[in-house]
């Protein structure tokens, strides 16, 4: 495996960044998690723009302009000779001092690695994933914007452990307001009485590329969709309920806390929206072929 850094591909174990770097001592930087469907980068420009306006909003320069990065991502895809995978694109503040202050950090560094994804089990499609909220909170909006994909997920991280020490792979996770934010690396839908909803983000929601492309797809099957606080109790009264996520695609989930989605299968339009996305994954992206 080649792994691009700062414009060089080298093997997977000369892949190596300062200790100094600020990513590694603070979280400061930002990332996107990219996927390859069949030589087609998913949604490359949105996810290049939201990498844009995360190290904007930490007053981070990107090394690269949209045009380069987006052929480092093809570059990397095309010399691991991958067709399908999942792309981990990071941006560091760089190397500096022990202090927090970016001052004299830098120059920041640029990785890529294209590797396998280790998507949930088929199974889980058809038989729907449970979930479980969690003691551990959403961090505040206005104490870190959530539109922020930034490093530093260790919010993210306790609430996963939490719910993996009971035995549900997913966390559910709330504001502090007790209302639903998203799941610990997915946005959360719920269906009910004919209209989709899911949370705005002030809720404490990262902008998923997954859910603008579920709420395109829920125009396109004339499902209207409002993006409206909701409680625990919308989710374990919904008729239907989904996740979005780069690595977890549309996946149902038919439990919520203990309590049956629906009748705890998968809903019939959740199930329309997995066909529809998984048609749409093959060409709304940049091909490798045509990037050069
Ligand atoms: N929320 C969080 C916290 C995430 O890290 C992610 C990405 N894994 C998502 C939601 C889903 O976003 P996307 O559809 O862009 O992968």
């Amino acid at each position: 495996m080649k792994i691009y850094l700062n414009g060089d591909f080298v093997a997977k174990e000369d892949a190596k960044i300062s200790v100094f770097d600020h990513g590694l001592l603070y979280g400061d930087g930002v990332f996107e998690g990219i996927r390859l469907y069949d030589g087609c980068v998913f949604k490359l420009d949105e996810h290049l723009e939201r990498l844009e306006y995360s190290a904007k909003a930490i007053l981070l320069e990107l090394p690269l302009n949209r045009e380069q990065m987006k052929k480092a991502v093809c570059d990397t895809c095309r010399i691991n000779d991958m067709q399908n995978g999942y792309v981990r694109l990071v941006v560091t503040r760089g190397p500096g001092h022990l202090g927090l202050t970016p001052d004299g950090c830098g120059p920041g560094n640029v990785i890529i690695i294209a590797d396998d994804i280790q998507l949930y089990p088929e199974e889980l499609y058809e038989k729907g994933l449970k979930i479980i909220s969690v003691p551990t909170r959403r961090i505040n909006s206005s104490a870190l914007p959530p539109a922020i994909k930034s490093l530093n997920y260790l919010n993210n991280i306790l609430a996963k452990i939490e719910a993996k020490k009971v035995g549900f792979q997913e966390a559910l996770m709330l504001n502090d307001k007790g209302e639903i934010a998203e799941c610990t690396g997915d946005n959360v839908f719920i269906i009910a009485k004919g209209i989709l909803y899911t949370p705005p983000l002030d809720a404490g929601s990262l902008r998923g590329i997954t859910r603008g492309a579920a709420i395109d797809l829920a125009a396109q099957l004339e499902l209207p969709c409002r993006e409206q606080a909701l409680t625990r109790y919308d989710l374990w009264t919904a008729d239907e309920c989904f996740l979005t996520g780069t690595a977890a695609e549309v996946i149902p989930c038919v439990e919520v806390d203990h309590r049956q989605v629906g009748d705890g299968t998968p809903g019939v339009m959740t199930r329309r929206l997995i066909d529809l996305f998984r048609k749409m994954v093959l060409s709304d992206g940049v091909h490798l072929n045509e990037q050069d």
